[in-house]
């Protein structure tokens, strides 16, 4: 990143600034909503390896219109404090497009994973969460967690084992954080989802003509050129759904130590065992290593998923990137600045608050599963099934009695008849909750002429939602 780009939460809010303006707003509430509530900082030690190390963890709550708050906890080394507050902003933002009934919160701990084995990340991960434990930051009523960037089920399996322990009576305890393993509280889909989000936000892009032409596309997903950046649990999933379900070719993968360009399609699972393995992606057979991958973000393609870190697309390579779609998988990966330069460009940009609220919107629904104590499915799959055969005898009744000499074909009956099992409702309350929220934004894209892009449509939708809950309060 350049030196004169705005930290990444002046970025969040300088996007937000550009929305609030447009909103007609009682004095002081807009200043009330943007800041951050408050930011927990912690130090903790803890003994490993023979010696006590010291670690740096933050919980930051960024609004309470509603509780409680979500938002996920990263484990990365550049975590800090700007970090944490404009991850937590993003979150309000998300939650209130997608109509996730919760506040916005985020946190982290500096801590690079990789450099500790599982006993030793758990050991971490307990300590971690009793500090915030004590504190309500992880309670079912106030603060929810979720997996982010270096976390994922096993440090919720941790997490929500730690305060049952703290909190023996407490009945809802499984639902003080989300993205559990399915075994530990857990709902089938929600390590898929966010990558699933993404997947169905595009599909809801391409069903709409007018905005595939102002990409200055045309026609289906099916033979998009994509370019992947970062190929981690989001961006993973959502290249291996888009190119076995969408028809999409990944021409480009770019990770950490560099990128994969293999212009006929990279194999998504292939590279990601290879990777597995070998710890990146150098040496993957099947396509042309490049060493210095962040060009490749600059390669023609017709849609960019950036998926890992925020700031990616800067003002040091905006103007080069030539992708006329860029869906921002990943938290806040376009600064402020590229966001203006990509606009100038005519770029369409799929912001991050509703481009990755996947993860969120699912862990939504494992929260409410928790709290009703019931998957999600148990009462009516079996009477849906038995509806559905009702039908079906008959159609067949008729059908013999009347000599009209038709069949319902096997694979149809095999379909229809089957009720929805937990992991079908998630896709579908998932596919559902990304065209609501695309409606939602799109109706003021187009309906307003002040509105120019999908993220400040997004931002629009969203602080308008947050300030009618202040202001419904009396606040
Ligand atoms: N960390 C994810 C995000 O940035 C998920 C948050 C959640 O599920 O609460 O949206």
């Amino acid at each position: 990143m350049t030196t004169n780009e705005p930290s990444f939460r002046e970025s969040v809010d300088l996007m937000f600034n550009r929305a609030a303006a447009l909103l007609d707003l009682p004095p002081g509430l807009e200043e009330k909503i943007r800041v951050c509530n408050s930011t927990y900082t912690v130090r903790f030690g803890v003994k490993l390896r023979g010696r006590i190390h010291t670690f740096t963890g933050y919980r930051s709550v960024h609004s309470e219109h509603m509780e409680p708050v979500k938002g996920g906890i990263r484990y990365a080394l550049g975590v800090n404090q700007d970090e944490v507050e404009a991850l937590a902003a993003l979150m309000t933002y998300k939650c209130a497009l997608v109509e996730a009934p919760f506040g916005g919160s985020k946190g982290g701990l500096c801590i690079d994973p990789r450099e500790y084995d599982a006993d030793e990340i758990e050991k971490i991960t307990r300590r971690f969460a009793y500090e915030l434990i004590k504190r309500d930051l992880i309670d079912p009523a106030q603060n929810v967690p979720a997996p982010d960037m270096g976390t994922g089920e096993k440090e919720m399996a941790v997490m929500a084992d730690q305060y049952a322990r703290m909190n023996t009576t407490d009945i809802n305890a499984r639902a003080c954080v989300t993205g559990k393993p399915p075994h530990a509280g857990g709902i089938q889909g929600r390590v898929e989802a966010t990558g699933r989000g993404v997947q169905y936000a595009l599909q809801e892009f391409f069903r709409h003509p007018e905005d595939i032409a102002k990409a200055g596309m045309s026609g289906s997903l099916d033979g998009k050129r994509v370019i992947v950046q970062g190929l981690g649990n989001v961006g993973y999933h959502a290249a291996k759904f888009l190119t076995e379900e969408d028809g999409c070719i990944v021409t480009h993968v770019i990770e950490r130590d560099g990128a994969v360009v293999a212009e006929n399609g990279i194999d998504v699972d292939g590279l990601r065992n290879w990777i597995a393995e070998h710890g990146g992606v150098k040496g993957y057979p099947y396509g042309t290593y490049v060493e210095d991958g962040s060009v490749c973000l600059e390669a023609d393609c017709d849609i960019l998923i950036p998926a890992a870190l925020e700031g990616v697309i800067n003002l040091g390579n905006a103007a080069n990137v030539k992708a006329p779609l860029i869906i921002e998988a990943a938290n806040g990966p376009v600064t402020a600045g590229a966001n203006d330069i990509l606009m100038e460009k005519g770029t369409v940009i799929i912001p991050d608050l509703y481009a990755n609220a996947g993860g969120v919107t699912v862990s939504y629904f494992e929260w409410v599963k928790n709290l009703s104590h019931i998957r999600f499915g148990r009462m009516q799959r079996r009477q849906e099934e038995a509806r559905h055969q009702l039908i079906v005898d008959e159609l067949e009744r008729i059908s013999k009695d009347s000599s009209i000499n038709w069949t319902l074909s096997p694979n149809f009956k095999t379909k229809y008849l089957r009720g929805a099992g937990e992991l079908e409702l998630v896709r579908s309350g998932l596919d559902d909750t990304m065209r609501e929220a695309y409606a939602a934004m799109r109706a003021v894209w187009h309906g307003r002429d002040d509105v120019r892009d999908l993220r400040t449509a997004g931002f629009l939708v969203s602080i308008d939602r947050v300030a009618s809950s202040y202001q419904a309060k009396g606040i």
